[in-house]
Formats: structure tokens, C-alpha cells, sequence
């Protein structure tokens, strides 16, 4: 083999490596065992993303998976100590997990907060009709959806009936092998002349999403609505359950298929729901790798953020405010002396770039899939509105942490300005007087039955939320 020369830099390619900032070299610094372990580190998240498609789902998942680890529920009579791990279940459909760390509470926490909800097609509370010798379900959408992707694709029934007696009946259908799905029907082309020429918007109306659940009729001459009372039998038979039971239930229409590699190389993960399940599955393995804490680590799986937060299960609500109130008064101090000294990472998705939309893009503040985590200053639309916007100090400090853990990183701006926008939870966070950035895996298709995020881009969101949680 010919010895290679190494040739001197020239002043200009010295002073440029000492000045310029040059994000796209990232990726090509991570070592092949970097790439390995975001790969396995990955199969537990696609395991993840097919188990739990619901923010219910989600948090009954992570208490399994926290009380593995030590983890037990929060008593507020209780005297805590460093390293105790606990939780918080609010209501089933939001989770706190908390390690207590070493330094005394009134020095602050570190929060990551993420969420466990995402947009889907739930059934209005009553749904179920027939018409034409069809069964349908009237869906009402939920979170920001283009609602033409969520038509010709199979859909699977998850959620809770709360029957008349009381009685909570879980309800999965379409998830295993051999379970039917469901499925919303679109027109065809060749009659699609007037639905073609409408704006994207209303290709799909919000009141067209309807799903079909069936079309063989009962077999009784006297009854009309056959086709409806046979779907009704069915489910009386499986789950005991009458038609009136779906006032008082919660449930939905989520993409019945699994996640998937995407690409030859593999490198990406096509799923439903990883906005924001793959900033939630880092930040609970990284409460689960929790050690020995300098600061007391607090992880919210939060409900609600994609309709805003709302509700007393969104971070809209005072819960963790209330947790961290309980948490400080076991050691005799007041929640919000500690809140005003802790820091939170509000985990979040960003768009990632798309070559071929890469008009919505500013380039130089794009997230770039295989760029890594990406931190967010500010999100918002016109001019900033509706955003936490980040200290420099808090960027600074979140910066040097990275750095000094190895974890490779990247700045983004959600698209260019005023070409769009959006919101996550770093602003109701920082209504309680904490320091917050946003940061997070960029994701292709967001919001799409099926989107898709680089596996590198994953396993770096781990070590960053691992790192803050040291
Ligand atoms: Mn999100
Ligand atoms: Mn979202």
C-alpha cells in the first residue's frame, strides 16, 4: 500500500476549522459502535412504538417497566432520601417518574418532559350508524392532521369503555395476527372529478373520515338497522358492552400497522405516533438508567400537547406543579423555591429537512436527519408568538453539556419564518419559573399515519436526556 502524505493546511483551512461552525460533519464523526448500539437501542423503541399507540397504553407500559426498576408510587406522607425512585400516574394517561438526587430539592430539578399522545381519528361519543348495508363509525380528529393520509389505510381500534355499571373495558382490535381492521373509505378516481378540485383541505372533509366496521346483517326480516345490530352483538359478545356504553368511553382509530426499518441501510424507522414517542421512549430509558443523581431527575410522560395542552392530563394543568409542591414538602421545602432553580428539557420533535419540500426550509437552521438531537431555541409563529424562546445562558449551558458528553447535536428552526409553526409544552413549563429548551429527534412526515426519523438521531436523544439526568 502507498505510504500517504500528509499534507499541510493551509492558513485558510486552519483559521476555518477555528471559526467557522460546520454542523454537517457530525455524522461522520460517530464510530461504528456509535451506529451499532443507536441500532439496538432502536429495537426496544420499535417493540415500544407497537405496544403502545396510546398515551394509556403508554403510561401502563412505562409503570411496568419503572417498577422493574425499583420504581414505586409516590406516597407525599413519606420521607424520601437520595436515590429513591418513585412515580406519579395521573389518572392513566399521564406519568411522572422522578429519582431523588443528592443535592438538597431547593437546588432544583431536571424535568424532561415529552409526550404520549398523538394525533389519531377518535370516535365521536356515539359513533356507530348504517347506512347503505354499511356499519361506519363517526370519527372527530384529533391534533393537526392532513385528513386525505388518514383514508385508505389500515386502522386498528384501541382505547377504554366505561359501562353503565362501571366497569372499565379495555379494547384492542386490530393489532394482532389475524384481528381485522378498519379501514375509511375514499372515492374513487374515475368519480373524483369535484373532489380533485378542491383545496387540499377539504379533499377529505373532517365529517367523510368515517371508518367501516361492517356490512353482514343479522338475520331477522323484522328489524331495520341489521347490519348495525349484528356489529352491535359482536361487540356485546367480546366485551359486554351496548351501544349507550359509548358515551362514556374513550376511543380511537390508530394505523394498525407496525414499525418498520425504512431504507436498505436500514437506517430509518417508519411508525405511527413517534412524534412524540421518540422523544418519550428516550427520556424513560433514561429515567430507567438513572444512577446515583447530583440533581433529583423528574421524566413527565405528558398527555394532551397535540391539542394544546389542555385538560387536567396536559402540562396545561398544574399536576407537576403539584407533584413538585408534594416532592418539596417531604423534605420541608416549598415547590416553588425549587421550580425557580430547575431546568427542563421539553422533548419534542422537529421537522426534519425534505429535499423535496425544501422550500418551507431555511437551510442554514434546518434539522437534518443523521445530524443528531436537535435543540430548538424557540418555536412559535409570526414573529415568535406562542414560544418559551431560550436564554443564551440556558442554550450555553445545555451546549457545554452536550459537548462534554460526547452527544452529537444540531440546532433547528421549525421551517422558515412565517411559513408556518407550532408549540410544545416548553412554554407551560416555563410558567412556573424554570429554565426550558426544547429538544428532540427531527422527524420526516410528521404527523403522517406513517412517519419515519433516522435511528442514530434516536439513540442521540438518549444520551442527551441521559446526560442532563446525570
Ligand atoms: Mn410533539
Ligand atoms: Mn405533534
Amino acid at each position: 500500500m502507498a505510504e500517504r502524505k500528509t499534507k499541510k493546511k493551509s492558513e485558510a483551512e486552519i483559521l476555518k476549522e477555528a471559526l467557522c461552525y460546520e454542523p454537517r460533519n457530525a455524522g461522520i464523526a460517530l464510530s461504528d459502535e456509535e451506529w451499532e448500539r443507536a441500532d439496538l437501542f432502536c429495537e426496544g423503541y420499535k417493540k415500544f412504538l407497537d405496544l403502545a399507540k396510546t398515551e394509556r397504553e403508554a403510561v401502563e407500559i412505562a409503570i411496568s417497566m419503572a417498577r422493574e426498576k425499583g420504581f414505586s408510587a409516590f406516597d407525599p406522607d413519606r420521607t424520601y432520601k437520595a436515590g429513591d425512585r418513585v412515580f406519579y400516574n395521573n389518572r392513566g394517561k399521564a406519568l411522572i417518574l422522578c429519582t431523588v438526587g443528592r443535592q438538597p430539592i431547593e437546588q432544583g430539578v431536571r424535568i424532561v418532559a415529552a409526550h404520549i399522545d398523538s394525533p389519531r381519528l377518535d370516535l365521536k361519543p356515539n359513533p356507530l350508524y348504517e347506512e347503505a348495508q354499511l356499519a361506519l363509525f363517526k370519527t372527530h380528529y384529533y391534533g393537526g392532521i392532513k385528513k386525505y393520509q388518514w383514508t385508505v389505510i389500515p386502522l386498528a381500534l384501541h382505547g377504554v369503555v366505561i359501562r353503565a355499571d362501571g366497569e372499565r373495558v379495555p379494547v384492542i382490535i386490530g393489532e394482532d395476527e389475524g384481528d381485522p381492521v378498519f379501514t375509511v373509505t375514499d372515492l374513487l378516481p374515475h368519480l373524483a372529478n369535484e373532489q380533485m378540485s378542491r383545496k387540499a383541505s377539504e379533499i377529505v372533509k373532517g365529517e367523510a373520515l368515517n371508518v367501516l366496521v361492517g356490512g353482514r346483517m343479522f338475520r331477522d326480516d323484522q328489524a331495520s338497522e341489521r347490519v348495525k345490530l349484528a356489529i352491535l352483538k359482536l361487540l356485546n359478545e367480546k366485551y359486554g358492552f351496548i351501544e349507550a356504553d359509548f358515551l362514556s368511553a374513550e376511543l380511537t382509530m390508530v394505523p394498525a400497522f407496525h414499525a418498520s426499518d425504512v431504507g436498505l441501510d436500514r437506517s430509518f424507522i417508519g411508525a405511527y405516533g413517534h412524534d412524540d414517542r421518540v422523544c418519550a421512549y428516550p427520556a424513560l430509558m433514561a429515567a430507567l438508567d438513572v444512577g446515583d443523581p447530583t440533581y433529583t431527575v423528574v421524566t413527565v410522560l405528558t398527555d394532551k400537547e397535540e391539542i394544546g395542552s389542555e385538560g387536567n392530563t396536559g402540562l396545561n394543568s398544574h399536576y407537576l406543579e403539584f407533584f413538585i409542591d408534594d416532592l418539596a414538602a417531604c423534605f420541608g421545602k416549598a415547590g416553588r423555591r425549587v421550580l425557580s432553580k430547575s431546568k427542563c428539557m421539553s422533548a419534542d420533535v422537529n421537522a426534519a429537512f425534505d429535499p423535496t419540500y425544501g422550500e418551507v426550509h431555511e437551510r442554514k437552521n434546518a434539522a437534518y436527519c443523521n445530524y443528531g438531537v436537535v435543540v430548538t431555541k424557540y418555536t412559535g409563529a409570526r414573529g415568535k408568538s406562542g414560544t418559551n424562546d431560550a436564554s443564551a445562558e440556558f442554550v450555553g449551558e445545555v451546549r457545554r453539556l452536550l459537548d462534554a458528553e460526547g452527544v452529537q447535536w444540531q440546532t433547528g428552526e421549525l421551517g422558515k419564518v412565517d411559513e408556518g409553526g407550532g408549540g410544545t409544552v416548553a412554554m407551560y413549563v416555563a410558567a412556573y419559573n424554570v429554565d426550558v429548551v426544547d429538544i428532540g429527534v427531527p422527524v420526516l412526515s410528521m404527523h403522517a399515519p406513517f412517519e419515519v426519523v433516522a435511528k442514530s438521531d434516536v439513540y442521540q436523544t438518549y444520551k442527551a436526556f441521559a446526560a442532563f439526568g446525570k
